[in-house]
């Protein structure tokens, strides 16, 4: 593509198209790098520069670019039926199958599947979910949520308010009177330090803590967590804790919403996170990796006793008012199908053996001058860097490290999430080889040798 349609693609971006959370001056200033195509790691600009990704898009290109399978089977559902609505007892094909595998995959317990267009509203549904389940079952009291310090669960009005990162509420007046934090159980930074047992009965004193400051179980409906938060910096806590927090909703009595928007299909290892711990929640959310980013599609899975209560609150012939025209879009149903195929035929396995390779990577960049930090597991990490070491000081704000990497990286051709407060971000789609893992930390070196 020649330079004047490119600069006029960049002059209508600026002038139109809105982009999620970029400031908007910042936006009109900076504009932004258009991406054109995509095959396996590698993503081409229209300047057709190939740049590396290690972040597989938004942490959801978990299958890689240009798989020509998903391509054909969004193709023949497009020609055969392209759009059914699951309203007015309509159903197809795709996504009914869709849903008997997750539930067959998912843990124990999770029978039902609500299918969205993504994790916002996957969070969304849960939420309205529990609060119709609570008022069903006779408890319209059991309303107050509580969620993590870093945590990211969307920006849907309600979601929002359990995201747990300032920028996502700043100016948005959410409505804050039921949502509310306990500190997240990170080994780096935590009062109670890196020791695995004493973090996670931190976490578990917090939560009861919590919920006797709320005035007990009576009044709390849930608890909604990240088994890894990603957004808030991929804060990995020690192994273990999922379960005692499972335990400790339990003893509680009060529900437990396992957000595995990113950590799902093969990111940290197995389908699903809690698999690893063998932890069945009440409710579960994901969405990003079940298409692999090829169509938008999210989905929240209720456990039996949650959906019973709902069914036997309504009359047969109520609705149950909450509905998207676009749930369970056969062309999305189709695209997860196969995308659950490569999972299981090769993807989750590659990833479990390039996942050695990037421990390995991460080990050794620990030595560097400039981290502080570094935590990962299966194929999701970040590297947290520090202006001293002894101290864990992060640069300050306005030294714009997160835009210096950025731009940094950007210059050696490899694309990172880069944290704000200095730190780099990785969540490889599982199809990379440990030859691209190493290419990928040559560049990461680069790029911090750049900024020292
Ligand atoms: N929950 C978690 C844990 C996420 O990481 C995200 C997005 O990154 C969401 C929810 C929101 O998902 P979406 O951006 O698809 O609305």
């Amino acid at each position: 593509m020649n330079a004047i349609p490119n600069r006029s693609l960049i002059e209508i971006d600026r002038d139109h198209l809105i982009h999620p959370v970029m400031s908007f001056r910042g936006h009109e200033k900076a504009g932004v790098r258009i991406l054109e195509s995509g095959k396996g790691m590698w993503l081409t600009d229209v300047d057709g520069r190939q740049l590396l990704d290690a972040f597989a898009g938004l942490w959801c290109v978990n299958v890689g670019y240009g798989q020509d399978s998903i391509v054909e089977v969004a193709t023949e559902q497009m020609r055969k039926l392209p759009y059914a609505t699951g309203f007015f007892g309509f159903g197809c094909e795709a996504a009914i199958q869709l849903a008997g595998e997750l539930t067959a995959l998912a843990p124990a317990g999770l029978d039902h599947v609500y299918f969205t267009l993504g994790g916002s509203d996957a969070v969304d549904s849960a939420i309205r979910y529990i609060v119709h389940y609570m008022n069903a079952t006779g408890r319209p009291e059991k309303k107050q949520f509580i969620a993590q310090v870093n945590g990211y669960h969307g920006s849907s009005s309600t979601g929002a308010g359990l995201t747990a990162l300032p920028h996502m509420q700043r100016g948005f007046d959410l409505p804050l009177r039921w949502q509310h934090h306990i500190p997240s159980p990170f080994p780096y930074r935590h009062p109670a330090g890196d020791d695995p047992q004493a973090l996670i009965a931190a976490s578990v004193a917090a939560l009861e803590a919590k919920v006797a400051e709320l005035g007990g179980s009576d009044k709390v409906a849930a608890f909604f967590c990240e088994p890894i938060q990603g957004s808030g910096g991929v804060i990995v806590p020690p192994v273990g804790w999922l379960k005692a927090m499972r335990e400790a909703c339990t003893r509680l009595d009060i529900l437990m919403v396992v957000d595995e928007v990113i950590t799902a299909f093969g990111r940290t290892g197995p389908m699903f996170a809690s698999n690893a711990e063998g932890v069945s929640p009440d409710l579960m959310t994901m969405a990003k990796g079940l298409t692999g980013g090829y169509m938008p599609m999210g989905a929240v899975m209720l456990a039996d006793h949650i959906y019973q209560g709902i069914a036997d609150g309504a009359a047969e012939s109520m609705p149950i008012g909450h509905g998207y025209t676009y749930s369970a879009h056969p062309v999305s149903a189709a695209v997860a199908l196969e995308c659950l195929r490569l999972y299981q035929n090769g993807l989750l396995a590659n990833g479990e053996k390039t996942g050695l390779r990037f421990a390995e990577h991460m080990e050794r960049v620990k030595d560097h001058p400039l981290v502080g930090d570094v935590r990962w597991r299966g194929m999701l990490g970040a590297i947290e860097l520090v202006n001293d070491k002894a101290a864990k000081t992060n640069f300050a704000y306005d030294l714009d490290i997160g835009g210096r990497l950025a731009q940094l990286s950007w210059n050696e051709g490899l694309i990172v999430r880069c944290f704000a407060n200095g730190g780099l971000g990785f969540a490889p789609a599982l199809c990379c080889t440990e030859g691209e893992m190493d290419d990928i930390f040559a560049r990461v070196h680069t790029t911090l040798d750049k900024l020292l």
